[in-house]
């Protein structure tokens, strides 16, 4: 048992509505697809996660944006920003999304399996430390990156973003903290307009990959392995984290990026290899977009694959 599926029903209460792209279905479009690859459904090991708690939250987030979200919610819910809803289910859904991020990282360190995919939503690269941005509420990459840290031995970590957005959120909470290395690929010009090359962090630990879109998959995937080698070269990580948003698949709604399910299997496997090499294979992913359901689940499946 190597890997984990690590979710919570309550993700399925963020009720955004069916007219906005990030909707439940998204989630529902899992466990459905992975049912018809029966032998993997057998093997990989199902946690119901745990909710983050507000001082874990707080490890990156304000407290006073934190206080806000869960007052929204608690009147049933309401506009976060100009494309950010909340429902009287998202602050649960919320904190499982973030809590299964940390009972993933707890696993990896402790006797579970080294590998985990969360398959959470709202997602979380955009959030910001006191504002909600892009879909995302927490985090929680962020917040799981800095958890690693200070609960366990890990010194440095690497986050990878292959989300066709920029990671600007996990960028702004991860950037100041030099021993977390930050590599996100994405379409460029596009939402949400930040991630030049040049920006690199005040302690040049970011690498942003921008991107044309509609380019052969193949160039993304070298892109990408091309800028982990920079971001790993006299750092080997002690925990891999991906930010796995599946809108870089091609035809998302979303994005024009040209990944097909097998350059998914192959950047999941090379990171796989790598962390096997690095710190005893620990990856942990977390789903961040990816808004097309049918799709979006049959790339959770091969990913899954991938991490065994
Ligand atoms: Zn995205």
């Amino acid at each position: 048992m190597s890997v984990a599926l690590v979710s919570n029903s309550d993700c399925g209460r963020h009720d955004t509505g069916w007219g906005h792209p990030e909707h439940v279905g998204r989630l529902r479009a899992i466990p459905r697809a992975l049912r018809e690859e029966p032998d993997l459904y057998s093997r990989i090991v199902h946690v119901e996660s745990r909710h983050a708690t507000d001082d874990e939250l707080a490890i990156v987030h304000d407290r006073a944006y934190i206080a806000r979200v869960r007052a929204i919610v608690e009147q049933g819910g309401g506009r976060l920003d100009a494309d950010t809803v909340a429902s009287e289910g998202s602050w649960d859904a919320a904190t499982a999304g973030a809590g299964a991020v940390l009972d993933a990282i707890d696993m990896a360190f402790g006797d579970g399996p080294p590998r985990s995919f969360c398959a959470v939503r709202p997602p979380g690269h955009h959030a910001l430390r006191g504002a909600a941005m892009g879909f995302c509420l927490f985090g929680n990459a962020a917040i799981g990156a800095h958890y690693a840290r200070r609960r366990h031995d890990a010194e440095r970590v690497l986050i990878v973003d292959w989300d066709v957005h920029h990671g600007n959120g996990t960028q702004a909470l991860v950037e100041a903290e030099r021993d977390i290395h930050f590599v996100s690929m994405h379409q460029w010009p596009w939402y949400p307009g930040t991630g030049a090359a040049e920006d690199r962090g005040p302690h040049r630990n970011v690498w942003n990959v921008p991107m044309s879109a509609n380019l052969p998959p193949e160039t993304y995937v070298d892109a990408l392995r091309s800028a982990i080698d920079a971001a790993t070269a006299e750092f080997p990580p002690d925990l891999v984290m991906i930010s796995a948003g599946f809108d870089s698949l091609r035809g998302d709604p979303l994005g024009a990026f040209t990944l097909e399910y097998e350059h998914i299997e192959q950047l999941t496997r090379h990171l796989v290899e790598r962390a096997k090499h690095w710190c005893g294979g620990r990856v942990v992913s977390a789903l961040e977009g990816g808004y097309d359901p049918d799709r979006l689940a049959v790339a959770c499946v091969r990913h899954l694959r991938a991490l065994e």
